[in-house]
């Protein structure tokens, strides 16, 4: 099949032209709009860069309240979300004290850019970070773009250089990483314009590369901490689970035997 074909050119295209990056000895901050988003994209580096006695933080942008909150209420999702990312966190050997919650309302980031520009900044400047991941500039939903813009105002703020790379999560889902998603047959070549347009931007994008393929298993076992996002927790079809998303092509788009990053500092 035709997309088969290309995402596999693509990933080839990827694994050749993207050139292996360093991260040793480099202080790290991963900066994750939702609960899981930093195993997602960053998994395999953190524990590369941990199994190699390196530096990580994590700062968590949002509270985990809205990923199934017609299913259970906010508060408890929140909570939930929290503890698992602590699991996560533990499967990672990033300690306690270097995983930072900001708590800001979930899928509310884009509405509150200026509090959580300044939120962003004290931590940030607080860890005095040499390396900071994060969500590539076009990833989507909202509080992936707003995490970018927040997070890119808040380096602003910063004295001395600070190297940047954006990771990909959702940008591994449109066509061809991933069968086309649409709502009905009209409306099929607009969105596979804007997925080939998303994905061809991404390839363009992407220039440095990760070898992590001796910790996927502790990726996915990080990931697997996020129960509530890969266990349908209540019986009801209605509770997704990212293995929902593109009958699990998704997902494992983010299990490739490396990570990608456009570099950009
Ligand atoms: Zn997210």
């Amino acid at each position: 099949m035709i997309r088969e074909w290309l995402k596999d050119l693509a990933t080839r295209s990827l694994e050749s032209g993207c050139e292996t990056a360093s991260v040793s000895g480099k202080r790290m901050l991963v900066v994750a709009p939702h609960y899981d988003d930093e195993v997602l994209g960053c998994g395999g580096t953190i524990a590369r860069h941990r199994a190699n006695g390196g530096e990580v933080h994590l700062l968590f942008m949002t509270d985990g309240s809205a990923s199934h909150r017609h299913l259970m209420p906010s508060a408890e999702l929140s909570q939930r979300r929290r503890a698992e990312s602590e699991l996560a966190g533990r499967h990672l050997s990033v300690s306690a004290d270097n995983r930072i919650h900001l708590s800001l309302p979930d899928g509310e980031l884009e509405n509150q850019l200026p509090g959580a520009t300044a939120s962003a900044l004290e931590a940030i400047s607080a860890i005095a970070p040499e390396l900071v991941l994060v969500p590539w500039r076009h990833d989507s939903p909202g509080d992936h773009t707003a995490t970018h813009q927040v997070v890119a105002s808040a380096l602003n703020g910063l004295t001395g250089d600070v190297e940047v790379w954006e990771y990909a999560v959702w940008a591994w889902h449109p066509w061809p990483w991933c069968p086309l998603a649409f709502g009905s047959r009209r409306e099929i070549p607009g969105h596979w314009l804007a997925d080939v347009s998303l994905s061809l931007k991404l390839l363009r994008s992407l220039n440095v590369k990760v070898p992590i393929q001796e910790y996927l298993p502790v990726k996915r076992n990080a990931l697997a901490a996020y129960a509530s996002q890969t266990q349908r927790l209540v019986d009801d079809e209605r509770w997704k689970v990212l293995a929902d998303v593109a009958a699990g092509e998704w997902v494992e788009n983010c299990f490739q035997r490396y990570e990608y990053f456009a570099r950009v500092t």
